[in-house]
Order: C-alpha cells, then sequence, then structure tokens
C-alpha cells in the first residue's frame, strides 16, 4: 500500500543517524541513553563495524522539563 510505504520511508528519514568516528559507518540506536536533567539527555552510541563506543549529549525541548 502507497500510503504505508510512504509513512515508513518518512519515518526512516527522520530519526538521527550518527556516524561512527573512526570509521565513518552509520550507528541507527544507542546502546544505552539517560536523561541527565530535564533539559538533556546523553547517549552511548557503539559502532558495530570498529567496536568504537562514543557518546552524544542532546538537548531537549525545554517543555519536557515539566
Ligand atoms: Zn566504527
Amino acid at each position: 500500500m502507497l500510503l504505508r510505504d510512504r509513512t515508513i520511508d518518512r519515518y526512516a528519514h527522520s530519526r538521527p543517524v550518527i556516524e561512527c568516528a573512526q570509521c565513518g559507518e552509520p550507528v541507527y540506536v544507542p546502546e544505552w541513553s539517560e536523561y541527565l536533567d530535564g533539559h538533556r539527555a546523553r547517549h552511548l552510541w557503539r559502532c558495530e563495524e570498529c567496536g568504537t563506543s562514543f557518546e552524544t549529549t542532546v538537548r531537549l525541548p525545554s517543555h519536557a522539563a515539566a
């Protein structure tokens, strides 16, 4: 069904993709995530290609603080 395919495609494109700093392979899913406070979250990523681990910190919208 066309509508369903289009929805999945849009969802896939809206997902953040992190590139491994070591080998450049895309890493799609954080291995682990935690909320630091109401405004920030930290993600731990691990590249399946080379095994490099790294962290990113993202700022959440301020309305999430409530
Ligand atoms: Zn890598």
